[in-house]
C-alpha cells in the first residue's frame, strides 16, 4: 500500500465501530460503552490506511476481549468501556486506545510486543497482533507505539505518529 494523507478521526471510528460489531456478532449479550473523544483540529497524517487500521482493530480487539474477560468476573457495579482519542500534540499526533479491562501485570507487560506470545487460550489469540502492530507503527510509519496498564483497573495504548 501508498501512504495517503488520511483523516485519523474518520479511519478511528470505523475500525471502533467494526471491531466491537465483530465481537457482538460473536457475543450477542456483549455491551461495551464507546466513549470517543477526537481532536476536531486534527491535522491529516500520511499513512498507509489499511495498515493503520489494522493496528487499530488489533489494539481494539484486544480492548474488548480484555474488558469483556473483566466482565465475566460479575464484579458488582462493573460498566464495560473503550476509549479512543486523537490529539495533536506539537508536531506529533497521537491516537490513544483504553480500557477499562483486565490490565495486567508487569511480567506480561514486558513480553506483549513479542512475535507469538499471548496470554489466551489456543484458537482465541495468535500472539501476533502486538508484535505486528508495533513493526508497522515503527518500521511502516517512523512512529512509537506505547503501553501502560494496571492490573484490576485497565490499558493504555498510545500510537504516536509524526504530523
Ligand atoms: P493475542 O491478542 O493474540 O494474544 P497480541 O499480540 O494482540 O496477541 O497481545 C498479546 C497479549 O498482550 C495478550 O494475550 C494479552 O495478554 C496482552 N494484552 C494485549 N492487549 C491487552 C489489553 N488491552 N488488556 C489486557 N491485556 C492485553
Ligand atoms: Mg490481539
Amino acid at each position: 500500500g501508498e501512504r495517503q494523507p488520511t483523516n485519523l478521526n474518520k479511519l478511528a471510528e470505523e475500525y471502533l465501530r467494526l471491531a466491537y460489531q465483530g465481537l457482538r456478532a460473536k457475543d450477542k449479550t456483549f455491551n461495551a460503552e464507546l466513549r470517543t473523544d477526537f481532536d476536531p483540529a486534527l491535522p491529516r497524517v500520511s499513512v498507509v490506511a489499511t495498515e493503520l487500521g489494522r493496528v487499530l482493530l488489533n489494539l481494539l480487539n484486544n480492548a474488548f476481549y480484555a474488558v469483556h474477560k473483566r466482565q465475566q468476573q460479575s464484579e458488582a457495579g462493573y460498566a464495560p468501556l473503550v476509549t479512543l482519542q486523537t490529539r495533536r500534540v506539537g508536531a506529533q499526533v497521537e491516537i490513544r486506545v483504553a480500557d477499562n479491562g483486565t490490565g495486567m501485570p508487569a511480567e506480561v507487560q514486558a513480553k506483549i510486543f513479542q512475535p507469538f506470545f499471548t496470554t489466551k487460550p489456543t484458537g482465541e489469540g495468535t500472539g501476533l497482533g502486538l508484535s505486528l502492530s508495533y513493526d508497522i507503527i515503527s518500521q511502516g510509519h517512523g512512529g512509537t507505539l506505547a503501553v501502560a496498564s494496571q492490573p484490576g483497573q485497565g490499558t493504555e495504548f498510545v500510537i504516536t505518529l509524526p504530523a
